[in-house]
């Protein structure tokens, strides 16, 4: 006897949550261990709350192997605050290049040149944000106080597949990255980041928390005009209590890092990863041309796949059948159109097995 599931839900963000977390959440919602409070009622400053803060802290740090000389901070505004947080916090108003590989990158080189001398250091414009600039060809700067990047681009489906090494490129400025669509999907190289920020609604936890990883020495040099909840300094110097912090989320963000440690690590996240996004990517490849995904193979996104139906006047028709099928917003980006399964974490194998089956069988019934 099969058990129901819940529909499938391919959602950009906010996204998919292990069902194991929402019914671990439901079950402490009126009495978190026997506190006789819901965290939402707690005081941040409570021993309750520390211990799911310092929890939750301490279990990313171990996930993602940060090492100690980076802090850990637990903010608000999401990947498009960091947008202006990061250059208050890092450019000194000075220079920052960023490499725009898609509409994200896009809007970080935007905002941060309110705040600084903000330039392209290449860009995957021309050929519609498909491919990734080689890095051998990146316009570095000299004395820029950071370079952008965003490793996974979640409107065009391009993800690094290794991060750039700015010190072999002979530039000594930061590497500065917006991981927001797919952290804990992949180990990370820390010697060679500066900072790494994260919103949490992708592969996280509920909106409303952002991550921010800042190496130490990068902790003191914003601009005057930063706001102090936003100055990254401050935030450390109060375990991201210099204000309310956004608890309930850092709760639901602990309960999947301790789902994600349950499951195996992040080594365990990457092969599951890679496994949906190759059966996903196999099924596009090999319909005859029913449909495409439009980015250079070794760009493609494990987490965000973009693609499009030859014939775009069944794009309604395939959407609600997809809903039939329990297959959830498949629906692309209004800025690109088309369709986009997003295939975070907390997918399951079988949710990116039935949306094979339902593309081929779609494809058969329309070919
Ligand atoms: C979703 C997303 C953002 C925007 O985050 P907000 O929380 O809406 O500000 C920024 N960058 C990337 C890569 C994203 O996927």
């Amino acid at each position: 006897m099969s058990t129901p599931h819940r529909p499938y839900n391919f959602s950009a963000g906010p996204a998919v949550l292990p069902e194991e977390v929402l019914r671990q959440a439901a079950e402490e919602m009126l009495d978190w261990h026997g506190s006789g409070m819901s965290v939402m009622e707690m005081s941040h400053r409570g021993k309750e709350f520390i211990s799911i803060y310092e929890d939750a802290e301490r279990t990313v740090r171990a996930l993602l192997q940060v090492p100690s000389n980076f802090r850990i901070l637990f903010m608000q505004g999401g990947g498009l605050g960091e947008n202006a947080i990061v250059p208050m916090n890092l450019s000194r108003g000075g220079l920052v290049d960023v490499v725009v590989t898609g509409s994200w990158s896009q809007k970080s080189l935007k905002e941060a040149g309110k705040y600084a001398d903000a330039r392209a250091a290449a860009s995957n414009e021309a050929d519609g944000h498909h491919s990734l600039p080689a890095a051998a060809g990146w316009q570095l700067r000299e004395g820029a106080a950071y370079l952008h990047i965003c490793s996974n681009e979640t409107i065009h489906g391009v993800e690094y597949p290794e991060l750039p090494d700015l010190a072999a490129l002979g530039s000594t400025a930061p590497l500065v990255m917006d991981a927001s669509s797919h952290i804990l999907s992949r180990p990370i190289d820390w010697s060679r980041v500066g900072a790494l920020f994260a919103g949490a609604q992708k592969n996280i936890g509920p909106a409303g928390v952002t991550l921010v990883f800042v190496r130490e020495d990068l902790l003191d040099r914003a601009l005057p005009i930063c706001p102090s909840a936003f100055n990254y300094k401050l935030v450390a110097e109060n375990q991201s209590m210099f204000n309310t912090p956004p608890t309930y989320g850092i709760y639901i963000a602990g309960l999947v890092f301790q789902w994600i440690a349950r499951q195996g690590g992040v080594p365990e996240m990457e092969r599951r990863a890679i496994e949906r996004a190759t059966l996903v990517y196999n099924a596009l490849d090999h319909s005859g041309g029913f449909y495409r995904n439009p980015v250079a193979p070794a760009a493609r996104s494990r987490m965000n796949i973009p693609f499009f139906l030859a014939d775009e006047s069944l794009n309604d028709a395939f959407l609600a059948g997809a809903r039939e099928a329990g297959l959830l917003q498949l629906k692309g980006h209004k800025s690109v159109g088309g369709m986009r399964a997003s295939l975070y974490n907390a997918m399951p194998l079988a949710g990116a097995q039935a949306l094979v089956d339902y593309l081929q069988d779609f494809a058969r019934r329309h070919g």
